[in-house]
């Protein structure tokens, strides 16, 4: 049965008469996979509706907000609960604290946060933040880490910075970009030699504990704590930007997994159970530098919206209070979907590199082993777009770019797993 997305067409024609592209996020163009781009209409646990009609088993999740499924019912419900009193109000709400209570509760090296409307302004700010605190100017990042947006941060950035292969963004000045060094991730000694080169100059080294935006890539044994023992020494402050992997590889994010606290880090995507919501948080001394208690400016008129406290106060009790039922079952499924794809693959002679923490991964077109973004840069791209036109063809949405990371929710069922096995094999033999 072939799909059609006539209706789709018609409307992304239409969307690009008025939208760059005809999005309003560049990757959701498909232009690294190629073929029309579905369009949304409805969304129920692990499947997506588009608007032919066509039904999708869904491994995007939203970019991973998802983990829920859609639509989940205690969250539609908080949210119209919530949507009857006002929509915002510009004064502070309960819901804030108690938001704000049970993040602490995941994550204890978070004493206080602020919340704010997307990853990008929480790792903006966290970043100024940083820098007051130690004033110093340089921040270090990761070649295939993605942080977001902000000028200084789309450097060597990731995601759809290398879906499009640029090197970062046209319209940062060099002045800006300066300031940031780019280390290749998993390189201990890369991050010895510029705290060296640049010593009581650097103000914090942001990471993505377990990155996601360059497809999946683990920290190598022992990379993290390195990571916290060389920034106490050098008294320059550890951000975890947590915003993917908050909530998803377990409650307390990728620091409870690793045993690792971060000075500071930043939240997102699951955090605002699909609304507009992010967050920055960390040690209180850190964060009390913050207007108005303290010097450094940071504001924003829709921040800690009710809507969204409300979806994130739903989606965190519902993980808190399942959390012993729901990370096993994720850890369980998206093993099974990982290894089961990856043996069609081996049969078909397809090389096939598997990365995945929990119910986080990416099929990397490649033979080898993908620890940094020079390894899965050798992976075939032409080969992941044909695959993921097969798989879309079959009914299974992955995430359209092979810098991507692939999410499994806790909708998702064992046969949704079979189901995918069996598309994949068809791919792999096509
Ligand atoms: C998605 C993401 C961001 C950016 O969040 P937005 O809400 O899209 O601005 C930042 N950091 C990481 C690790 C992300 O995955």
């Amino acid at each position: 049965m072939r799909r059609t997305l006539s209706r789709s067409a018609a409307l992304q024609a239409r969307a690009e008469k008025y939208l760059p592209g005809g999005v309003d996020s560049p990757v959701r163009a498909f232009r690294a996979v190629g073929g029309n781009p579905p369009f949304a209409i409805r969304g129920e646990g692990a499947f997506l509706w588009d608007a032919d009609g066509n039904r999708y088993l869904d491994y995007f999740g939203s970019w991973g907000p998802m983990i829920l499924g859609h639509a989940f019912p205690p969250v539609v419900e908080a949210i119209r609960a919530a949507a009857a009193n006002s929509t915002s109000f510009g004064a502070s709400t309960p819901a804030e604290a108690d938001l704000a209570e049970l993040v602490t509760l995941a994550f204890p090296s978070i004493e206080k946060l602020r919340f704010v409307n997307s990853g990008t302004e929480a790792a903006m700010s966290a970043i100024r933040l940083a820098r007051a605190y130690t004033g110093r100017k340089y921040i270090v990042k990761f070649e295939g880490c993605y942080h977001g947006h902000a000028d200084g941060l789309l450097v060597k950035a990731g995601s759809g910075v290398a879906t499009f292969g640029l090197p970062g963004s046209a319209g940062v000045p060099e002045e800006v970009a300066h300031f940031t060094l780019a280390l290749p991730f998993n390189d201990v000694q890369a991050v010895e030699m510029a705290l060296e080169a640049h010593r009581d100059e650097i103000a914090c080294i942001l990471v993505e504990p377990v990155v996601g935006n360059m497809g999946c890539v683990l920290p190598a044994e022992g990379y993290l704590e390195a990571l916290r023992r060389l920034t106490q020494q050098e008294g320059v402050l550890l951000i975890f930007d947590e915003v993917m992997t908050g909530f998803r590889l377990a409650f307390g994010g990728a620091q409870e997994v690793y045993g690792v606290r971060p000075d500071l880090t930043v939240l997102g995507k699951i955090l605002g159970g699909g609304l507009p919501c992010a967050a920055f948080g960390g040690r209180k001394e850190i964060m009390d530098l913050l207007a108005p208690l303290g010097p450094v400016y940071q504001a924003g008129t829709l921040s800690g919206n009710p809507l969204a406290m409300a979806a994130g106060l739903a989606t965190l009790t519902h993980l808190r209070t399942h959390r012993d039922s729901i990370y096993p079952q994720l850890e369980r499924l998206a093993a099974a979907v990982v290894d089961g794809v990856t043996a069609e693959a081996a049969s078909a002679g397809i090389h096939l590199t598997a990365n995945r923490a929990g119910s986080m991964f990416t099929w990397f077109f490649t033979g080898e082993p993908v620890k940094d973004f020079a390894s899965a840069s050798t992976s075939n791209t032409s080969t992941f777009a044909r695959f993921h036109r097969a798989m879309l063809e079959n009914g299974i949405w992955l995430p359209p770019s092979q810098f991507e990371a692939a999410f499994l929710s806790a909708a998702h069922t064992m046969a949704d797993v079979d189901a995918t096995i069996s598309a994949a094999r068809e791919a792999f033999r096509a």
